[in-house]
């Protein structure tokens, strides 16, 4: 019998480097500089390193990096920012607080990331920024973007928070972390994220010295030196203990990342010859760090296939049920119907399979079991 699957287990992997952790947490304890302890910055030049960029401000959380980035490209009250509808609703949110413009454009069906031809469109002269979601653990096809954003001079600030540790390869055979390519690129710590604390955290990550300069002002109410406020900022800052649990956990990153890829390829695998599932789609110029296995299913099955596993002690998510556009905080923006289709075609069918890097054999071999069973047999002749 296999042990309770959950979506993502944080217990079993903490178990796995308890001594690491616990001495980290402790260390922070002994000397009680629970804020700007040097821990954090140890954290940041080693997740620098990790990037290979030059900067990293680590801040409070995913949300606040972005919203962070974008308060230094100082947008203005009507400036509009290109950004998906299929994203989390964080990403959107943020540009709103600043009364900025969300422009939402439609993903493509397979990536589920940002349309090219939908974000070209969307250009006007009020375009301020352009920011992709390298969504579910997948880059943006970044090159062409680029080079549209640069056409435009728009600066790209990448939301990384899914897919940290996730590499893109240029067409000449180089190659870039995500959240390193854009102008800036912000990630989120959440416990569930890839690279997760054990609360909040989100770290900014940019080549560009003077920007890095005043975005760890930003981060840190304006100041340039202890008591001079140069700019409205916010607080916003990683505590000592959650960077010396990430400074642990960014050790095994790549091999949690070898773990989710290793999870996948068995899902991949299991579903092969089930026609009604559309697997996660793997682009050919990055890779895919899992930070959610998201099939595709005929949305008219769709909640009895969720409802049957829940059944059987099998929990999935729908990442997202209601895309941005369609959000009530949003109902006052007006966007052109149907040029959201693939964004809306896509919500009612995505369904995110347990995925984490303590998933076992045992476990993915029932959730494939049952799942095949749905789709074969055993279904629908139920009680
Ligand atoms: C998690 C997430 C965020 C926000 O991060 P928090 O740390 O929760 O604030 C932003 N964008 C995306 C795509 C996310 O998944």
């Amino acid at each position: 019998m296999h042990t309770p699957i959950q979506m993502v287990d944080l217990k079993r992997q903490y178990q796995k480097i308890k001594t690491e952790i616990d001495e980290a947490i402790s260390e922070v304890l002994e000397h009680c500089t629970f804020i700007q302890g040097p821990q954090v910055k140890r954290f940041a030049d080693n997740l620098q390193h990790y990037l290979q960029v030059k900067h990293v401000i680590p801040c409070a959380n995913g949300t606040d990096a972005l919203q962070i980035a974008l308060m230094a490209l100082e947008l203005q009250p009507g400036d509009e920012v290109i950004t998906p509808s299929f994203t989390y609703i964080a990403t959107a949110e943020v540009i709103a607080l600043l009364k900025a413009k969300p422009v939402f454009v439609d993903v493509d069906p397979h990536t589920f990331c940002l349309d090219l031809e939908a974000v070209s469109q969307a250009i006007t002269p009020r375009t301020r920024a352009i920011v992709p979601v390298h969504l579910f653990g997948q880059s943006v096809d970044m090159q062409p973007l680029l080079a549209l954003a640069e056409a435009h001079q728009l600066p790209v600030i990448e939301d990384n928070a899914q897919a940290i540790g996730c590499t893109y390869r240029f067409a000449d055979g180089s190659a870039k972390k995500t959240g390193t390519m854009g102008l800036i690129g912000c990630t989120s710590f959440f416990p569930s994220k890839n690279l997760g604390a054990y609360g909040d955290g989100g770290a900014i990550c940019t080549d560009d010295d003077a920007l890095a300069e005043k975005m760890r002002m930003i981060a840190n109410h304006g100041q340039s030196k202890r008591y001079y406020h140069d700019l409205v900022g916010c607080n916003s800052r990683l505590d000592s203990i959650q960077a010396a649990i990430l400074d642990v956990k960014l050790r095994y990153l790549d091999q949690y990342i070898a773990a989710r890829q290793q999870a996948a390829n068995r899902y991949d695998a299991g579903f092969a010859d089930i026609p009604a599932i559309t697997v996660p789609y793997r682009a050919p110029y990055c890779s895919h760090v899992f930070h959610q296995y998201t099939i595709l299913v005929p949305p008219e099955q769709r909640d009895a296939l969720q409802q049957y596993l829940s059944q059987q002690g099998i929990p999935t998510m729908i990442y997202y049920p209601v895309p941005c556009h369609q959000q009530k905080m949003f109902s006052s923006l007006p966007y052109i119907a149907h040029s959201l289709k693939t964004t809306e075609w896509l919500s009612a069918r995505v369904l995110s399979l347990p995925m984490h890097t303590e998933l076992d054999e045992a476990q993915q071999d029932f959730i494939i079991e049952h799942i095949r069973r749905f789709f074969t047999k055993a279904y629908p002749q139920q009680p």
